[in-house]
This record gives C-alpha cells, sequence and structure tokens, in this order.
C-alpha cells in the first residue's frame, strides 16, 4: 500500500487558522516526503450540519490538495467493529458502567497515574455486572497490560505517557475516538500523523492499541498549536480567525495563506512553491501567536 499523511478535522464548525496551519503543516510532511495527502471527517461525534462541506472548501481555499474523496468515520462503522469484536475475543476488553461523576469520586488506585481510569469496573463478578446491566449501558474498555508506554515524535522526541483502560466504544454504542483513529490511519495506509501537540498525551493509548491489533505504529507530528495574544489556544472566541470572518473584514484566502506560511518562514505564494523550501528539521518548536489581521494596505502609489 502506498504511504500517506492525513488530515483528520472534526467538522463542528468552521476550521479557524491553527486548524488551517496544522492542515497546511500535514500537508507539507506528506508532500514533502512523496506520500499521498488523505482528509478524513472525524464525525463520530460533535458533527454540526454543514460544517464538513465548509471545511473542505477552506482548506481547498488555502491550496491544499487531497487524494481521492474525503472519507467519513460515520461510515465506517464495520471496520470498528471487527477490531472490537478482535480485542473482546482475545479477551482484551471489559464492559464499564460508571459515569463521569463516579470517576471523578472514585479512589484512584495507588500509583495510578493522574487521570487513569481507577479500575472500578476491571474485575467485576458476574453476578454485579448482572445487576450494573440491568441499571445503564455498559461502556466497553481496554483491559490495558501496561501503565505507560513511550512513544517517538519527530519533534517531541522519545515521549512517555499513560496508556490506562481507556475507553473504546462510548455507552451510547458510539466508537470512541482512540479506536476509530487507530483503525482508520491502519486502514488507510498512513504511516505519518502530524496533528496539533494537544494530541500528543493520547499518543501513547493509540500506539499500545496499534501494537495489540498488529498495526504498524506510524509516525508522529505534534506540531505547535496556534494561540492568541494572550498566550492561550486560540478559538472561535479571539475574533476574525476564520476564512468566512477574515474575509468579510477584507482578508482573503490567499492572504491568510500566507501568513501561515510566513508563521513557517517560508515564502509566500502557492503551496507548490513552498514545499522546495519546506525543512522540517528547521520547524520552529514554538507555538504561533496570531494577531488580529486587517486587509492588507493597498499601494495607492
Ligand atoms: N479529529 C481530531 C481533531 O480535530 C484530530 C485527530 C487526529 O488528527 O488524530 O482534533
Amino acid at each position: 500500500m502506498d504511504s500517506a499523511g492525513r488530515f483528520a478535522p472534526s467538522p463542528s464548525g468552521d476550521l479557524h487558522v491553527g486548524n488551517l496551519r496544522t492542515a497546511v503543516l500535514a500537508w507539507l510532511f506528506a508532500r514533502s516526503t512523496g506520500r499521498k495527502f488523505l482528509l478524513r471527517v472525524e464525525d463520530l461525534d460533535r458533527a454540526r450540519a454543514g460544517s464538513e462541506a465548509a471545511q473542505l472548501r477552506d482548506l481547498a481555499a488555502v491550496g491544499l490538495t487531497w487524494d481521492g474523496a474525503a472519507v467519513r468515520q460515520t461510515d465506517r462503522g464495520a471496520l470498528y467493529a471487527a477490531a472490537l469484536d478482535g480485542l473482546e475475543a482475545a479477551g482484551l476488553t471489559y464492559e464499564c458502567f460508571c459515569t463521569r461523576r463516579e470517576i471523578q469520586e472514585a479512589p484512584s488506585a495507588p500509583h495510578a497515574p493522574q487521570g487513569a481510569y481507577p479500575g472500578t469496573c476491571r474485575n467485576l463478578m458476574g453476578p454485579e455486572r448482572a445487576e450494573k446491566r440491568a441499571m445503564r449501558p455498559a461502556a466497553i474498555r481496554l483491559r490495558a497490560g501496561v501503565s505507560a508506554i513511550m512513544v517517538h515524535d519527530r519533534l517531541h522526541g522519545d515521549f512517555t505517557g499513560v496508556v490506562d483502560d481507556f475507553v473504546l466504544r462510548r455507552n451510547d454504542g458510539v466508537t470512541a475516538y482512540n479506536l476509530a483513529v487507530v483503525v482508520d490511519d491502519a486502514e488507510q495506509g498512513i504511516d505519518q500523523v502530524v496533528r496539533g501537540d494537544d494530541l500528543l498525551p493520547s499518543t501513547p493509548r493509540q500506539a499500545y492499541l496499534a501494537s495489540l491489533l498488529n498495526i504498524p505504529v506510524p509516525e508522529y507530528v505534534h506540531v505547535p498549536l496556534v494561540l492568541n495574544g494572550q498566550g492561550a489556544r486560540l478559538a472561535k472566541r479571539d475574533g476574525a480567525v476564520t476564512l468566512t470572518d477574515l474575509a468579510a473584514g477584507g482578508v482573503p484566502a490567499d492572504s491568510v495563506r500566507d501568513s501561515i506560511l510566513s508563521s513557517l518562514e517560508l515564502p509566500p505564494g502557492p503551496l507548490g512553491n513552498a514545499l522546495g523550501a519546506f525543512d522540517p528539521d528547521r520547524l520552529s518548536r514554538q507555538p504561533w501567536i496570531w494577531r488580529p489581521q486587517g486587509p492588507p494596505s493597498v499601494n495607492l502609489g
């Protein structure tokens, strides 16, 4: 199978410049290494009507090209079910009936890392399980055999993070992100994962799951997020941060693309021109601070 990189947005609203910059970086990493570039719409959760089309339009407007049609996670339930069946058959799952509150209030197991599932439902006896089943539907958790593993990231180096008994299928029947992402990346032949560094802490869980599913672990590249002037992660409330809002203020998509390229110390213009100048080893490890933009100044001379 061809090797590929990807961008995998959640269609929960318009993309902002931070998302677009991550997409541009994913494209640059994939194309500069001769990989295909695929789009995957992560719509298992938080999908908003119209958002998918708007996101694809905006990605095209900054000049991104992708191979084949975007795939949608809601069309891929059979793949997730097959992976879950395999894990279940291997005794690597269990039912969990905990509410979020019960998890928060449970005493954490000795030596358990912060934020790890405390294991409340791991060893329920048959009658207890039957009683709980009658009360509420179960989520399915992984029966993890480790509490942490190390992954390698192109920008962050070796990173060790928590692997707990994380959820594979939620109690409303929806496949959890950590299972879907691992199954999808493998099935789509993705061997390079470039995404925002807010996802680095989830990566050991995903790499561990990949190893259980006999899936090769992709190359990981977690890129810095874009921050607002106060140093917080850029959000919609930070003013005109989407292409639609920026265009309404007189800033066209090409200027936004050029700002993104300039933040990467790459030449302005079509993305293809930036490709030759892109050097992953020179990429800044610092977040980019987004300053509100006005329309490009008009040269009257
Ligand atoms: N869908 C996730 C997001 O928009 C990204 C997942 C990934 O790149 O692995 O935050």
